[in-house]
């Protein structure tokens, strides 16, 4: 590969919606951590270069032994300690990156990520810098106001859910994240926010897959084995 492929795993979020004293990502399915399948896809892929996986400080010694050299990971080449918010998270898998190109940034709570998705958003990225990975709303989707009261819907064919990976040019994120971290990050829930905000580059939709799904409550646990089952 000319170009530096970078793949940012994020697995340090507490995942409180999960109910679970262990956090979501290091849950099994199919008897192997969530956390282990994206980065299985990662590792097969011949895009990427290097895997900077970032997790809570307690837990950089069990993912190195349980689940990197367990299931022989060799392109995660760092492993860093994550942040209070997810954005801080980002920043700093950002940090740890060296000479990326691109980055690819991942929810480690996201195993069914695959190649084709992939190669869309790399062709994406390299022409437009910014690119997420979503697919069409199959719900009408309302805008409500603070007293639950509906203030607007949307055209449906142009609602997109929003899923990762979130793929940037390393320059462009890292610029934007510099600069938006000056004000307040508050209400910053994606990526790609970051890169909207700062009004630099426009971010271009790329089409993920409806399994694609991020496991957050016990129910898509079951949805998530059943996946693996098929
Ligand atoms: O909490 P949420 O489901 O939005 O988290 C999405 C992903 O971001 C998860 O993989 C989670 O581990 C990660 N995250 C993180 N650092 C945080 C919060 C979330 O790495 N402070």
């Amino acid at each position: 590969m000319e170009e530096k492929c970078t793949a940012i795993v994020l697995a340090a979020g507490q995942g409180k919606r999960m109910g679970s004293k262990i956090q979501k990502q290091f849950l099994e399915i199919q008897g192997k951590p969530v956390l282990y399948y994206s980065l299985a896809c990662f590792e097969a892929s011949p895009l990427i270069e290097d895997i900077v996986l970032v997790t809570g400080e307690d837990c950089i010694s069990y993912c190195q032994r349980e689940i990197v050299e367990k299931y022989h990971l060799k392109k995660v080449k760092k492993i860093v300690a994550g942040g209070k918010e997810r954005y801080d998270s980002v920043y700093a898998g950002l940090l740890a990156c060296e000479n990326s190109d691109y980055v690819f940034i991942h929810d480690g709570a996201r195993p069914f990520l695959d190649g084709q998705i992939l190669e869309r958003a790399f062709f994406a990225v390299k022409e437009c810098r910014a690119c997420v990975v979503g697919m069409p709303s199959k719900d009408t989707v309302k805008i409500a106001d603070e007293d639950g009261y509906v203030v607007d819907t949307p055209e449906r064919k142009r609602v997109w859910m929003i899923q990762t990976p979130q793929v940037f040019a390393y320059d462009v994120i890292r610029q934007a994240h510099e600069e938006i971290r000056q004000g307040d990050m508050r209400g910053i829930t994606d990526d790609a926010m970051v890169v909207e905000q700062q009004g630099k580059y426009q971010v271009k939709m790329v089409e993920g897959s409806y399994k694609n799904m991020k496991i957050t409550t016990p129910e898509d646990l079951l949805v998530a084995e059943s996946f693996l089952k098929e």
